[in-house]
């Protein structure tokens, strides 16, 4: 029977001992490892990436996460090492968490909490509440998590914009603009809201010149990853007041070093990479190393293979 090791980093997300209980049908001795415990190892399940990892006899890695920009591709495919993901599964989650921003830059929730805090009851001026019925939203990236916004905007009746690199139509999106006219896709939308993976391609998308383009009280919403924004470019934003403000789940640095001039920004909402959770995190991420396992030991292609 062949090992899969669960590796002790998945403890970031949730209890590796909840990942094996919820493998226990699969038909592999499953157990949870350090980087330095890899020997009989075949598969391996994990959160962080470690470049001992290429010395093992590993054939087969997942990431519970969805994005591998931490993975190597080239040296894994040198070593013959297929590379899985967990895209797929965070399409509710993130959404939620994306319409949560939503409604409270709409409603002012974020600014009526800090308020409480000083018990202080502090009416806003009359015309900044708005409702997320009239307001737009251009989310960009429309895979599993853009699908996941951009179907729940459409469901409160926001006005649904996305890119995409091929701009074929979208379920709940008005109009689907190319990758190539992002500055055009998100010039007139209230929220922009990123959901592409990390590539060369894709990182520093949202510049200056991007923040520029976008209207004065627009907030970007960043649930992707860090990189895919310009952080100092975006601070400078915000302090000048070019854009309305943000929503940030991933930065360029993890954890927000306590320095960051984001934490005190009254506009900002910083949450600390947690627009996917959901208790049933490991049982999602069994359902697709199930199904890899056994097509792994039928000698079938992986799903979800990245590598
Ligand atoms: P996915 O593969 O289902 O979707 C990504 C989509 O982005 C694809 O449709 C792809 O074609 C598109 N894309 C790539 N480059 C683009 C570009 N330049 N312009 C427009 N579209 C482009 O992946 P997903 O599950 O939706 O996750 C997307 C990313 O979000 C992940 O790679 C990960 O980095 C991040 N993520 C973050 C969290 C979180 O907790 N904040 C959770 C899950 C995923």
């Amino acid at each position: 029977m062949s090992t899969i090791g669960i590796h002790e980093s998945v403890g970031a997300v949730f209890p590796p001992e909840s990942l094996r209980e919820a493998l226990s049908d699969v038909e592999a001795d499953l157990r949870v490892v350090a980087t330095d415990d890899l020997d009989d190892c075949v598969s391996l399940v994990t959160f962080a990436y470690d470049e001992r990892f290429l010395d093992a006899d590993l054939e087969w890695i997942h990431s519970i996460q969805a994005g591998v920009d931490r993975f190597p591709f080239e040296a894994l495919e040198a070593g013959g090492i297929a590379l899985t993901n967990s895209t797929g599964i965070h399409g509710d989650t993130v959404g939620e968490t994306t319409l949560g921003y939503m409604l409270s830059f709409a409603r002012g929730l974020h600014r009526y909490r800090d308020h409480e805090r000083n018990h202080e009851w502090s009416r806003p001026p009359y015309d900044r509440p708005f409702s997320l019925a009239d307001a737009s939203v251009c989310v960009v990236g429309l895979g599993t998590l853009g699908r996941g916004i951009a179907t729940r905007a459409d469901a409160l009746g926001m006005d649904v914009a996305g890119v995409k690199r091929t701009p074929t139509p979208v379920d709940g999106v008005e109009t689907v603009y190319p990758a190539g006219d992002l500055e055009t896709a998100i010039a007139d939308a209230r929220f922009v809201a990123l959901a592409v993976p990390l590539t060369e391609e894709t990182e520093g998308l949202i510049g200056a010149a991007e923040l520029e383009a976008m209207r004065s009280d627009a907030v970007l919403i960043n649930v992707a990853r860090g990189p895919v924004v310009d952080e100092s470019a975006l601070v400078d934003a915000l302090a000048s007041d070019a854009i309305g403000g943000a929503a940030l789940d991933v930065f360029e640095t993890e954890p927000l070093p306590p320095g960051s001039p984001l934490w005190a920004m009254e506009d900002v909402i910083v949450t600390p990479h947690v627009a996917a959770a959901t208790p049933k995190y490991h049982r999602r991420i069994a359902a697709l190393v199930r199904e890899n396992a056994r097509r792994h030991a039928a000698g079938e292609a992986l799903t979800n293979r990245v590598v």
